[in-house]
This record gives C-alpha cells, sequence and structure tokens, in this order.
C-alpha cells in the first residue's frame, strides 16, 4: 500500500511550534516511506478567516524544507485542496448520512442549547447535547427542514464502545454515550471540522493520520462518521504534546510559540527543524544533530513517544550554534553582514567586515546574537567586567602594557601577523608568557576575559585604538 499522509492546517496568520512538528513528521514519514504528502487547507470557518495566511503558512513551509506532492500551489489528483472550495462535496455526504438515518436534523434554537448547557454544568453533568431532536420522525423532519433553521447532527450509538487504535498510544476506549451527536454541518450549510476532515481523509485516499495529541476526543467521532459511510479506517498516530520546562502546556507565555519569531531571531530552518524532529522523537540512540537526509531515514512512528515533550529553548539555540559553524563560510559571511548592515553596523570596508563576522563566529548561537558579539567594533566605549579590571591592575599586567607601547610605533599597521610579532617581541623582554601574557592584554582591549581571537580583533582596532586602549588600562 502506498502511503498517503496529508498536514491538514487551519491558518490562523502565524505558524505554531506544534503545527509545524505535525507538518515535519508527516513529511519525514512520506519520505521515508516512498509515499505522497499532500498539503490541505482547512478553512471550513470563514469567520476565523485571515488575510494572507495561507501565503505566510507556505512561505514558512518552504522556508523549512517541507516540500509537498499535492496541495493548493501545487495542484494533484484529488484536489481543489482549499475545503473552503469543496462545500457542494460535504453537503452532499451530509445527505447521504440524513437519508441512511446517521445523522438527524437538529431544530433546537441557540437559547434552548444555552439553557442545557448552563444546565448540566450546574448539575456538573458532561455538557452535551440531550438528544431532544434524535427521535423527530423522518415524516416530521422532512416538513419542518422546509421552513425552519436546522443542524445536522452525528446519531452516535448509545451504548457500548467505541476503540481507536493508535499507533503510539495503542488501543484508546470511549465510552459511547459520552460522545456527543456533534454537529456535521451549520445552519448556515457549512461543514464543521469532523465532517470536512473525514470525507476528505477518505476522498483524497489518506492511509495515515499523524496528527497532535489535542484531537484524540475527536477521533472516536470520526471512527462513528467512517463506519456511517462504510469506508476503511486510516490508521491513527497521535503525537505528544509539547511542554514548557515546568511541564505545563506550551504556551505563548513562557516561550515563542511562532515558528516566524525564531525565523526573525535568526535561527536557521536545518537547526529548527532538526530540533523540532526531537521533540517526541529519538533515534534508539543518543544522536541529536540530523541533516533532513537522516532524519528521513531513520524517521518511524515507533520511535515517536507517548509522553509530552518538553520544550528546551537553551537545546535549540545550541544547535543552532552547531549549523552555525557548519555553515559554508562564505554564505555565512555574506548572511551576517547582510544582518549588521541592517542595523548601520558597517566598517565600509570588505575585508573588515568579514574579519569581524568571521572573529565572532564561535560567540553566537542565533544571528541575532551578532549585535551584541560585535559591540566591541563599534563602541567607543568599553565596560570593563570585574574579572578583566582584576586581571588588567596586576603588576605584570602594567609591564606588558608600558612594553607593547615601546614596541607599537615600530609597526605602521597592526595587522594580525604584525601583532603576533609584537607579542613575541614583548614575551621576550617581560619573560612573561601564556595566560599571563594574553589575558591581560585581551581585558585591556575588550573588557573582558573571553571572547573573538584576540589578533582579529587588534587588526580590526589598528594601531590608533590599541595606543588607547592601552594608555586607559595603565591608568586604571
Ligand atoms: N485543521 C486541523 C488543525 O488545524 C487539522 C487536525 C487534523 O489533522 O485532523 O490542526
Amino acid at each position: 500500500m502506498a502511503i498517503r499522509v496529508r498536514f491538514a492546517p487551519s491558518p490562523t496568520g502565524f505558524v505554531h511550534l506544534g503545527s509545524l512538528r505535525t507538518a515535519l513528521y508527516n513529511y519525514l514519514f512520506a519520505r521515508h516511506n516512498q509515499g505522497k504528502i499532500v498539503l490541505r487547507i482547512e478553512d471550513t470557518d470563514q469567520s476565523r478567516y485571515v488575510e494572507g495566511a495561507v501565503e505566510n503558512l507556505i512561505n514558512i513551509l518552504n522556508w523549512a524544507g517541507i516540500d509537498f506532492d499535492e496541495g493548493p500551489h501545487i495542484g494533484g489528483n484529488y484536489g481543489p485542496y482549499h475545503q473552503s472550495e469543496r462545500f457542494d462535496l460535504y453537503k452532499k455526504h451530509s445527505d447521504s448520512l440524513l437519508g441512511e438515518n446517521y445523522a438527524y436534523p437538529c431544530f433546537c434554537s441557540a437559547e434552548r442549547l444555552d439553557q442545557l448547557r448552563e444546565q448540566q454544568k450546574q448539575n456538573e453533568q458532561p455538557v452535551m447535547y440531550d438528544g431532544h431532536c434524535r427521535n423527530i420522525t423522518s415524516e416530521e423532519a422532512a416538513e419542518r427542514m422546509q421552513t425552519e433553521n436546522y443542524v445536522v447532527r452525528l446519531k452516535t450509538p448509545r451504548e457500548g464502545f467505541t476503540i481507536v487504535d493508535d499507533l503510539i498510544r495503542g488501543s484508546v476506549k470511549f465510552e459511547n454515550t459520552l460522545i456527543d451527536d456533534q454537529v456535521l454541518l451549520k445552519s448556515d450549510g457549512f461543514p464543521t471540522y469532523h465532517l470536512a476532515n473525514v470525507v476528505d481523509d477518505h476522498l483524497m485516499q489518506i492511509n495515515h493520520v499523524i496528527r497532535g495529541e489535542e484531537w484524540i476526543p475527536s477521533t472516536p467521532k470520526h471512527v462513528i462518521l467512517y463506519k456511517a459511510f462504510g469506508w476503511q479506517l486510516p490508521e491513527f498516530a497521535h503525537l505528544p504534546l509539547l511542554l514548557n520546562p515546568d511541564r505545563s502546556k506550551l504556551s505563548k507565555r513562557q516561550n515563542d510559540v511562532a515558528v516566524e519569531d525564531y525565523q526573525q531571531k535568526g535561527v536557521l530552518p536545518e537547526a529548527l527543524i532538526n530540533f523540532v524532529a526531537l521533540l517526541g522523537w529519538n533515534k534508539g540512540d543518543d544522536q541529536e544533530l540530523f541533516s533532513k537526509d537522516e532524519m528521513i531515514k531513520a524517521f518511524t512512528l515507533e520511535r515517536v513517544n507517548k509522553s509530552g515533550a518538553v520544550f528546551d529553548l537553551n537545546k535549540l539555540f545550541w544547535m543552532n550554534g552547531h549549523y552555525i559553524r557548519n555553515m559554508n563560510e562564505s554564505e555565512y559571511v555574506a548572511a551576517a553582514i547582510r544582518l549588521l548592515s541592517k542595523i548601520g553596523r558597517d566598517k565600509g570596508d570588505k575585508k573588515t567586515n568579514r574579519t569581524i563576522v568571521l572573529a565572532v563566529r564561535n560567540h553566537i548561537q542565533v544571528f541575532d546574537d551578532l549585535k551584541q558579539a560585535t559591540d566591541l567594533f563599534f563602541n567607543e566605549r568599553l565596560d570593563y567586567s570585574e574579572d578583566a579590571i582584576k586581571w588588567i591592575q596586576l603588576d605584570s599586567s602594567k609591564m606588558i602594557f608600558k612594553n607593547m607601547l615601546d614596541h607599537i610605533e615600530e609597526y605602521s599597521e597592526l595587522d594580525i601577523n604584525d601583532f603576533k610579532k609584537m607579542m613575541k617581541t614583548v614575551q621576550h623582554a617581560t619573560g612573561i608568557k601564556g595566560k599571563e601574557l594574553w589575558m591581560p592584554v585581551r581585558a585591556a582591549m575588550t573588557g573582558l576575559t573571553e571572547g573573538p581571537e584576540l589578533p582579529a580583533v587588534i587588526s580590526v582596532f589598528g594601531k590608533h585604538r590599541v595606543k588607547q586602549l592601552l594608555k586607559q588600562a595603565l591608568e586604571l
């Protein structure tokens, strides 16, 4: 059987990280099994329409490197792939359920339903439809449908259980009396998520439904629908919840949850995908860094966890740092210079800009860090850390600084080689070497005891600034 999966988002204007994970797992599963992946836009709720949301979604998926075999922007055999263009189909299927008595029209007013809900809440009963219209005869129903407003409800069985077999969770049993007579078609003739989703999954020949755990309560309704239509059930796989480090549900309050936020911070798509892949899946060993091809090769649903996946931002940034260091050098330089020039940080000379971004490459985790990491090269004022001051104030350090000032005029410029030569001379003259030699110089030049490679820093500073900083350090 050729695998067919789908990613079926309801565009809301931004892409949630959980959504990206669902898309990615579907994609990896499809590619691992030489199957097909469909993008289907679930936009039946017109009141939630957001201008530009679909374009934004497609841009994000492209950026992340998740490509589809069929979808609104590609076409395919089972389209159209916007549910809003398929309303006739859902109506037709709702009619057929009505005809077979698997569904019924419900004429209850909004007021009655509100009252019912209030009552059930007060009595601490589950909030669900009470079946008031379930047993209206088909003659009466047909007549009232001519003149009254109605919704179409699923006639769920009133005894026994519905079993959902889940590839990740195993068998989950639902008591039928607790499954609501779900609205399938609203009074304006628009379908609900449940009807449209099941009809489309069947018509698009989706045989594996991979989605977030929050959809589990809907799945028994879907199983009942499949049975009512007489269709073969797909396999279900519900992915674990994403959690904050304190194990609460991943929230906007504690973390950025929109993919766009990370994109703007300068997280690389390769790093984000790698990170997201590990939110609920592992290869079975402790490998953490995966290229897309490695993920495709290794991905199976058997290795997806049941328990919630903790979202650890530090790990994402650590990973991104790794990807930044692995980038092709000229790509890195171009991207970093582009970002810096956006905030007006440009030395007006290609070679110098290049030296700067390469010097800080090992010290950033996301591109956004470039701003802080390059302060050194653009701020006149130097703030010394406490540690730096300690180093600078040693007697031996003062000796080094004086010695450097004595020799500095021997060099017309102070490029990397000149600087190294000068330090050799100072080492001979003072007899100080290693950490005792380099740390004070770093402290005096950068105000810090760690940071980018010193010779590169000095070469950007030039002789004039180095002299000025040495004098400043001597006065400290
Ligand atoms: N439209 C639903 C969503 O926004 C799809 C859920 C499913 O995959 O069935 O996530």
